[in-house]
C-alpha cells in the first residue's frame, strides 16, 4: 500500500526538545491523523528524540526514523556512534542516509553510504538515500552526472524496494527551488537510474526536497515521478508539516 501513497517525512536536523517535540507531535497527531491513511507520514529526529518520539506518537501513524546512521554495523568500541541495530531496537523504521549536510560536514562518499544502507538493511530499517547536486555542478551542466553517480551504489545491493530523496543542494533551506520542469526531469532521470540498476521489479519513491512550504507543495507533490516530500524547515511547525502532508492527499491529476 504504501508504495502507492505519496510520503511527506519531515527531516527535524538539529532541532527540538522534550517539550517542543511534545507539542509538536501532539498538535500533528490531532491534525493529521484523518491523513495518515492516505499519505505515508514520518518525521527523522535526532536520536536522543527517537525513544520520545515513538512514545509519544504510541501507535499514531507516523513512522519516526533516525537522521543518520553509523556505517559500522557490529557493537563496539566507536565512540559516539549509534548502529542500526540500536535504531531498530529504540523504535526508529527508517534512516536517511547521504543527506547533503552529512556529505558536506561529514566527508560521506559512495563508498561510507553503501556501508550505511548495508546497515539499514541488515537492521530492517528502511533508508531513504538522499542525492542531489550543488549550485555550481548545476550550473555547469553536471547535475545529471553527479544524481547518477550518487545513484551507482545502488546496483551493489539488492534491493527490492528503494526510496531516494532528491534534494538539490543549492534548493535546501535557501527557499529556492528549481521549476517543475527541472523536477520533473530529474525525477524521470531518478527513476530510469533505479529501474536500470535494480530491475524492474523494484518497489521504488522518489521524494522531492529543497525549500518544501506550504505555499509549493501541492504544485510540487503534482509533478510527474514526485512521489512525496522530503521537508525541512517548514516540518518543525505542525501547521505547516500538516498542510503539506495535506497537499499529498490530493491524487494527481
Ligand atoms: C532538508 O534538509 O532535507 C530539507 C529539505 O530542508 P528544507 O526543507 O528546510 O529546505
Amino acid at each position: 500500500m504504501i508504495w502507492q501513497q505519496k510520503w511527506v517525512i519531515g527531516n527535524w536536523k538539529m532541532n527540538g526538545s522534550l517539550k517542543t517535540n511534545q507539542q509538536l507531535l501532539q498538535a500533528l497527531q490531532t491534525s493529521v491523523s484523518a491523513m495518515a491513511e492516505q499519505v505515508f507520514c514520518g518525521v527523522a529526529v535526532p536520536n536522543v528524540y527517537i525513544v520520545s518520539s515513538c512514545q509519544l506518537l504510541n501507535s499514531f501513524a507516523l513512522a519516526v526514523g533516525a537522521e543518520d546512521v553509523s556505517r559500522f554495523a557490529e557493537y563496539g568500541a566507536y565512540t559516539g556512534e549509534v548502529n542500526a541495530q540500536m535504531l531498530a531496537d529504540v523504535g526508529a523504521r527508517f534512516a536517511l542516509v547521504g543527506h547533503s549536510e552529512r556529505r558536506l560536514y561529514f566527508q560521506e562518499d559512495n563508498s561510507i553510504l553503501l556501508t550505511k544502507l548495508h546497515n539499514c538493511l541488515a537492521a530492517k530499517i528502511f533508508p531513504v538515500l538522499c542525492v542531489g547536486e550543488t549550485l555550481a555542478q548545476r550550473e555547469a551542466g553536471q547535475e545529471k552526472e553527479i544524481v547518477k553517480a550518487q545513484l551507482a551504489l545502488l546496483s551493489e545491493l539488492s534491493l527490492s524496494e528503494v526510496v531516494v530523496a532528491y534534494e538539490p543542494v543549492w534548493a535546501i533551506g535557501t527557499g529556492k527551488i528549481p521549476t517543475t520542469t527541472q523536477i520533473a526531469d530529474m525525477h524521470q532521470l531518478i527513476y530510469q537510474q533505479i529501474l536500470s540498476l535494480c530491475g524492474e521489479g523494484v518497489k521504488i519513491r522518489v521524494l522531492y526536497g529543497g525549500s518544501v512550504n506550504t505555499k509549493n507543495a501541492a504544485e510540487i507533490l503534482a509533478v510527474p515521478h514526485v512521489d512525496g516530500a522530503l521537508v525541512g524547515g517548514a516540518s518543525l511547525q505542525a501547521d505547516s508539516f500538516a498542510a503539506i502532508i495535506q497537499a499529498a492527499c490530493v491524487p494527481a491529476l
